[in-house]
């Protein structure tokens, strides 16, 4: 395993837009574990997109497992996801391994219906709320290359500068 480079905001390279992974290979497998190496590494995440490790396949990771008031399905592996459904709105914070120094007021929807594959190419359907449904939501906005930045509610005061909590002494 290995941790790898993620690409920060302004590269380019953040705006391409990924292709569907067509071969569960061998290759894949290993992509995958460096995927969720590298993203368990930064303390607090709960998610990646393999574009943001100059990746440009459609897979996302997700883990908002260790966030436990909030309903989960656990590590989720998504490939070639697609929301097929999309219900109500709300407003939330976020924060962006390829965005460190912001966080950005954003809405997504409350819920989604969500078909996807797993790493073994089977066929997934869920259903996806609240934190859990913000966090697919934002990475799979990585697929289509575009990052929360795209979607603050407002330019004047829909960012803030990340505060880092002080570690205690
Ligand atoms: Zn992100």
């Amino acid at each position: 395993m290995a941790l790898l480079n993620i690409l920060v905001y302004p590269d380019e390279k953040l705006k391409q837009v990924s292709q569907p992974v067509e071969e569960f290979s061998e290759d894949l497998k290993k992509l995958i574990e460096n995927l969720e190496e590298t993203f368990r590494s930064f303390p607090g995440c709960v998610g990646i997109a393999a574009p943001q490790v100059g990746r440009f396949e459609r897979i996302v990771l997700v883990d908002i497992s260790h966030k436990p008031k909030h309903v989960n399905h656990g590590f989720l592996v998504l490939i070639n996801p697609e929301v097929t459904f999309y219900e109500g709105s709300s407003l939330g914070r976020e924060g962006c391994l390829s965005v460190p120094d912001f966080i950005g007021k954003v809405e997504r929807a409350k819920s989604i219906t969500l078909k996807a594959l797993n790493q073994k190419g089977e066929k997934l359907e869920l259903q996806i709320s609240g934190y859990e449904a913000r966090a697919v939501q934002h990475e799979i906005d990585h697929l289509d290359g575009k990052l929360f930045l795209d979607r603050l509610v407002s330019r004047r005061n829909g960012l803030s500068k990340r505060i880092e909590t002080p570690t205690s002494p």
